[in-house]
């Protein structure tokens, strides 16, 4: 009998405390920062870091928490967020971000539903919480973040900073197994009640492995990082492990951040990588051109969330000189799916095609396997036309909801989840999201776009933002209605004529909207991206000039 081959490495878990504790060590001397309203940047360093972390770890076990308690926080993001962020995980209790955009319903039912045993709140926010205060029995303990300098702690509730000067630092990390609970984050209920995904130590490890690939956002120690994707939206997309993993100077975007402060923030700290939804962005591109402000020392802007016009990466690019990579995730991904890089052979096409490739929301990560399947379940080929669901699996793909047998149809027999996203994807492998199941505008029986439609109209020089709806139809059922929010120098002059003149070269003529409204914002959902149900629902009653 030969001897045994298989199995002869260490089964060494995949915990984050082999990232937390390297990290400790090597660099103790870069900086992490925090924008304070009307003050200088709050800067300590990663040696800081670390010393808070564990006296903050000290504190959660003095606070009675039992392993797998969940720790929740309802903050901006910060250095704190960024201690609880580690602290929790690491002792064994599981990081629960909290959205504090919810309605007051979806909160409740969001912290009930998870049992969250603490709260820490920023104090600028602490007023959404206290109002369901009563609502949430589980909850044990309130721990307010000084978030502004004239922030109060109200009567009766514990201060972040106070706790922590009060606590023994943790002097050791106890062991865990890499499939222990690490984080959990709800996802919008747009159907039903919002659900949870509840993240393994292992994945968020080997996500954030994957991340800092030169082929996906090549993150290193160099990069100066500004976080503007808020921390309670999946992970901040996990750049704050994977900054920490990775020792990058990481500065968080404070209470409320508005476009003016992140080009100043940009500007004066020379920020390499910083990552936000497109709106934030079309916003941040108004102020550049009016104020020019000098962002070229960007170069990598993860672009997602939703759809990024292509007109928005050439300007960015072009004008600016900062690099937008756009890339596609959901909350039960931890987030990343697909990232769009060229494939160095195609920076040898002409540059339309290579913009026109970096459009699409890219190809699949390394550990992530993605199929494109029909509504009778048949393999879409890949070629770039041929529209299905795109299903997912790997090592940072969610198993199954927390705690909601009910949805157990978003995985398939063959174990495939069902992300309920629309695409193509091409012979290059670059999948093409035309629509979110519950967005997509089937006209006649065929389905269009409607993201490719808001990408070309928000490509015409007098649009800020568009959104395109499915209104209902006699004779088509769904037909395309366009939303639109002129610039506002252009709010007098422009009109519906104008944007269908534009389109009419440029889409079939099946897919012309049907008319086009103009309104005063595209409303957003609680991370910034156009909320469609709202639109739908407020042009329910639309009458279609030829019915
Ligand atoms: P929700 O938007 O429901 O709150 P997530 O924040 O997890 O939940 O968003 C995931 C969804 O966002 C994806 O399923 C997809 O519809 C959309 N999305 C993410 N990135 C992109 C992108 N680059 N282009 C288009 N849609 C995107």
């Amino acid at each position: 009998m030969s001897a045994r081959l298989d199995n002869l490495m260490m089964n060494y878990p995949l915990t984050l405390t082999q990232f937390f504790e390297r990290s400790r060590r090597l660099w103790a001397r870069k900086t992490l920062a925090t924008r304070v309203p009307g003050q200088p940047l709050f800067r300590y360093t990663y040696a800081d870091f670390a010393e808070r972390t564990m006296r903050l770890a000290g504190a959660l076990r003095a606070l009675g928490l039992r392993k797998g308690d969940r720790v929740a926080t309802f903050a901006w993001n910060s250095h704190r967020h960024l201690e609880l962020y580690w602290a929790a995980p690491l002792s064994g209790y599981v990081l629960h971000t909290l959205n504090f955009r919810l309605s007051a319903k979806d909160l409740a039912y969001i912290v009930n539903h998870a049992e969250d045993a603490v709260v820490f709140a920023d104090a600028s926010v602490w007023p959404q919480l206290q109002a369901i205060r009563d609502q949430c029995p589980s909850v044990r303990r309130i721990v307010i973040m000084r978030d502004t300098p004239d922030a109060v702690v109200p009567p009766g509730l514990l201060e972040y900073e106070e706790l922590l000067r009060g606590a023994t630092p943790l002097d050791a990390w106890p062991q865990l197994a890499e499939t222990d609970a690490a984080g959990m984050c709800y996802t919008s209920g747009t159907t039903g009640n919002p659900k949870g995904a509840v993240y393994t130590h292992r994945a968020v490890y080997v996500h954030c492995l994957a991340q800092g690939m030169k082929d996906s956002f090549g993150l290193s120690e160099e990069d100066v990082i500004l976080h503007v994707v808020p921390m309670f939206h999946a992970n901040a997309w996990c750049v704050p492990f994977t900054g920490v993993m990775l020792g990058s100077t990481q500065i968080f975007a404070g209470p409320n951040p508005q476009p003016r402060d992140i080009c100043e923030i940009v500007q004066a700290e020379k920020v390499t990588f910083v990552g936000a939804v497109p709106t934030v962005w079309i916003a941040v591109k108004e102020l550049v051109e009016k104020e020019g402000y000098d962002i070229s020392s960007i170069r990598c802007i993860p672009i997602g969330g939703s759809a990024a016009p292509q007109s928005l990466i050439e300007l960015y690019e072009k004008k600016f000189g900062a690099s937008m990579t756009h890339a596609w995730g959901m909350t039960e991904m931890t987030p990343i799916g697909t990232v769009s890089r060229l494939k160095s052979y195609m920076r040898e096409w002409p540059e339309e095609q290579q913009y026109a490739v970096r459009a699409k929301q890219g190809y699949p990560s390394v550990g992530v396997d993605l199929r494109v399947v029909d509504e009778e379940g048949r393999e879409q080929p890949w070629d770039g036309k041929s529209m299905g669901e795109i299903q997912v699996r790997g090592p940072w793909v969610l198993a199954s909801y927390y705690n909601t047998p009910e949805s157990a149809d978003r995985f398939t027999a063959d174990g495939w989840f069902r992300t309920g996203d629309i695409a193509t994807i091409d012979p290059e492998g670059y999948i093409q999201i035309t629509d979110r199941t519950k967005d997509v505008i089937k006209s006649g029986g065929e389905f269009m776009s409607s993201v490719a439609l808001e990408s070309l109209i928000m490509s015409h020089p007098k649009v800020l933002e568009a959104a395109v709806i499915a209104v209902p139809h006699p004779k088509w059922i769904e037909r395309p209605l366009a939303c639109i929010v002129p610039k506002p120098e252009a709010r007098d002059s422009l009109t519906a004529a104008e944007i269908l003149e534009f389109l009419r070269p440029q889409v079939a003529k099946w897919m012309l909207p049907d008319d086009v409204v103009f309104i005063e914002a595209v409303p957003k959902t609680g991370v910034g991206k156009f909320d469609k149900k709202l639109l739908r629902e407020q042009y329910r009653g639309w009458k279609p000039k030829d019915a």
